[in-house]
Formats: structure tokens, sequence, C-alpha cells
């Protein structure tokens, strides 16, 4: 498993961050969602530990104290806060974890884990997004006017996102968010590949072994599939990134399993040096 990372997704009340979510761990179910804490009310049909942590105020001050918060922010009136112990205990386990939280605890996060992916979500419209937040039937209307007017200002921290998406169809919607993950957990500095490569060059030295025992023809042979298996196929540098690396083939396609020679054409062209120093050997 690779490097785990916080998803974190903001983006006014109502726009469906938390239908997104939901969504998205329907479709990869091995990401994590962080529960907040609040000091606001339970909603109907809200259950403690599993959409928040409904805490007092004595409550949410003492946790601030003990450090208990990863960050926490004012919104609204109510104070929301993102519990320390769970992010470090899913981190330190390789897992993807979702959070939703208000634009100031987002930039919060990124101040103390700069590499945590920020998605910002936004609505079709004002009208829809006060559409749905009628529709949640949650809140009261004053309530309701009071994040539609804070809905502005927070669209303006757009800009310190790292995606956007647009919630219009929430299939659509989900189908990004979840694009964003599988290519976030593909990023190099995610990925294993250091074990990796230790492993293709424990590989190719066992070649280079049972080539030099099988004597100088074999050798010249087994020297050049090596090293196709060390650049990978088409002449590919390993580690992903590299000059001609842009698109990795995926694994399964013939030549390009890791530490397998590559094709024909593709050991002509990165083992060239290697075929001619066997026709002078
Ligand atoms: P947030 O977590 O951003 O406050 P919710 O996830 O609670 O928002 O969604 C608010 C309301 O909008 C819910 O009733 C939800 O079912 C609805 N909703 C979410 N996404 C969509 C969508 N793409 N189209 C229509 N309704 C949506
Ligand atoms: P709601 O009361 O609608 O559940 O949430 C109100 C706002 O609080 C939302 O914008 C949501 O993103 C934000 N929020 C929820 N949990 C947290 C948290 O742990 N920290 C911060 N900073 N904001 C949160």
């Amino acid at each position: 498993m690779g490097r785990g990372f916080l998803l974190v997704v903001s983006g006014p009340s109502g726009v469906g961050k938390n239908r997104l979510i939901e969504e998205l761990r329907r479709r990869l179910p091995d990401v994590r969602y962080s529960v907040s804490a609040t000091t606001r009310r339970p909603r109907p049909g809200e259950v403690h530990g599993v959409d928040y942590y409904f805490l007092s105020d004595e409550e949410f001050t003492r946790w601030i104290e003990e450090h208990r918060f990863l960050e926490w922010a004012e919104y609204c009136g109510r104070r929301y806060g993102t519990p320390l112990p769970f992010i470090q205990e899913a981190l330190a386990r390789g897992e993807t974890v979702a959070l939703d939280v208000e634009t100031k605890g987002a930039q919060n996060i990124r101040a103390r884990v700069p590499e945590a992916v920020l998605v910002f979500v936004i609505p079709p419209s004002l009208a829809e997004l006060h559409h749905r937040l009628r529709g949640r039937g949650t809140d009261p209307e004053d309530i309701i006017r009071e994040r539609l007017k804070g809905a502005l200002e927070e669209l303006q921290k757009m800009k310190d996102y790292d995606y956007v998406i647009l919630n219009d169809s929430l299939e659509t919607a989900a189908s990004a968010l979840e694009a964003i993950v599988r290519a976030e957990r593909c990023r190099v500095e995610r990925s294993d590949y250091h074990t990796w490569l230790e492993t293709i060059r424990g590989e190719a030295e066992e070649l280079e072994a049972n080539a030099s025992s099988r004597g100088d023809d074999s050798r010249v042979h087994h020297r050049s599939a090596a090293h196709r298996g060390v650049t990978g196929k088409g002449g590919q540098p390993l580690h992903a990134g590299g000059g001609g690396g842009q698109t990795s083939s995926p694994a399964g396609e013939p030549g390009s399993a890791p530490g397998q020679p590559g094709r024909e054409e593709a050991g002509e062209h990165c083992a060239g040096g290697d075929r001619e120093r066997s026709h002078q050997v």
C-alpha cells in the first residue's frame, strides 16, 4: 500500500459535500471518513460518533486545551473541529481520509499537512443551493439565510484549492471526486517505488549471476534482458516522471510487467548498447 493522504472537501453548506463523500465511499470503500466534533445541536437523524461528536462548549474547549484537534474553526456561531488521533492512525496505516471542512479549517490543514489534497465543491447556482438547503429540511429559514450569506465569501476561497468540482449531476461530480482520489494515489511520492526498485535490482542481479554461471553466450542474452527489465518497457526509466516516461503502461500489458523484459523493439531501442557490445564480445 502507498502512503495515505487527507482529502479535504469544502464548499458552501448544502452544495452536497456529504452526499458526494458518501458516494465516493460507496465506490471506493477503503476511503475513511473523519468524524468531526461540533458544538451545534444534532439534526433529526444525526447520530453521535457517526455524523459528528456532539460536544458541549466546555467539552470542545477542553479538547482544544488537550490538543485533540488537527484544526478547528468557528462557522455560523458554532465550533467545528477535526479530531487528531483518528487522522494520525489512518495516515499511519496508509489510508485515504476524507474530511468535510469549511474554508478556514482547510487552510489550517494545508499549513499543517502540506501534502493534503484540497477539493472545492461548487453549486450550479445560488438558487439551486437555496433549493438544496431547503430540500434537506434540516435547518430553519433563518439558518438557511445565514448559510447562503456566507456562501459567496466561501466561494472566493476556491482559488486556494487544488481541484474544483461542479456538483450539478451527483453522478458526474462523484466520478470527478473518484478520479481525483485514483490519480492522487498514483503519485510517485505516494507509491512504494523505492521498495519496488529494490526488488527489480535484486532480480537484475540474480539474472546476471545466473548468466555468469551459464557462460558468455547466455550471459550476453541475459544482460540485455536485465537491462530491458530495469529500464522498463519502451526504454522508460522505472521512476515515473522521468524523461520519456509520461505514459507508463498498465500492468499486465505484454512486456510491461515490472521486471519483465520489454517488447523486442523496446529492447532494440533501450538496450542497443548492450546489443552492439554483444556482437563485439
Ligand atoms: P453539504 O454536506 O454540502 O452541506 P449535503 O450533502 O447535506 O450538503 O446536501 C444537501 C442537499 O442537497 C441534500 O438533500 C442532498 O441530498 C442534496 N444534493 C446533493 N447533491 C445533489 C445534486 N447533485 N443534485 C441534487 N441534490 C443534491
Ligand atoms: P454542518 O453544520 O452543515 O454540518 O456543517 C457546517 C460547516 O462546518 C460545513 O461547511 C462543514 O464543512 C464544516 N465542518 C464540518 N466539520 C468540520 C471540521 O471538523 N472542521 C471545520 N473547520 N469545519 C467543519
